[in-house]
């Protein structure tokens, strides 16, 4: 029996509406999603964000329904051919091969996005992402970054605990619990202090 670890991805409609699953996003045609819409090429593009369409998402959940899609669009049978002959290749040699019989796809969560090391003016180590340009520190120490043209920018720091504003050529030094606020030529750098 061959079990393939797949991952599903996120379209969505490039006049925007949900974000669907489908196996594979494929690079030109039409695409099937798992609620079993069919877009149109170049009408749709690949995203990062997590399925909002509850009939995508609940089928996810189905392995058999899963099993399906794959096997129905032709990227998505390539992934499971891939993944049938890097499993041949690992299997040691003499060893039988498993008596296959139909095989098993089991879906995992979808990647979360790799979070850059710096967003604007925030250096995100440290950071956890709280929401919408939202960044919170293990202290507590909440940051607001704010959109300005392409670029984020410092906005807002709460914290309930101890700050320390120091002076500085050109500007103010912001410490608050383990963050640090410090003036650049043209903004601010916003980082966690290590310790
Ligand atoms: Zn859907």
């Amino acid at each position: 029996m061959s079990v393939f670890n797949l991952r599903l991805e996120s379209v969505r409609r490039k006049s925007g509406g949900r974000i669907h699953l489908t196996p594979k996003v494929p690079r030109s045609g039409p695409v099937t999603t798992l609620c079993g819409q069919t877009l149109a090429a170049a009408s749709y593009v690949a995203v990062e964000q997590d399925a909002d369409c509850t009939n995508c998402k609940r089928r996810s959940m189905d392995p058999s329904r899963i099993s399906g899609a794959f096997f129905a669009q032709e990227e998505g049978s390539q992934l499971l051919q891939l993944s049938l002959e890097q499993a041949r290749a690992r299997r040691p040699a003499g060893k039988a091969a498993p008596s296959s019989s139909k095989p098993i796809v089991r879906v995992l969560p979808p990647q979360a996005p790799a979070v850059p090391d710096r967003i604007g003016e925030l250096y995100t180590n440290g950071f956890k992402a709280a929401g919408e340009g939202l960044w919170r520190s293990q202290a507590g120490v909440l940051v607001r970054m704010r959109k300005q043209g392409r670029e984020w920018r410092f906005a807002e720091l709460v914290f309930d605990g101890s700050i320390v504003a120091t002076r500085q050529d050109g500007g103010m030094k912001l410490r608050a619990g383990d963050v640090e606020v410090r003036p650049t030529q043209d903004g601010f750098e916003v980082r966690v202090r290590r310790t």
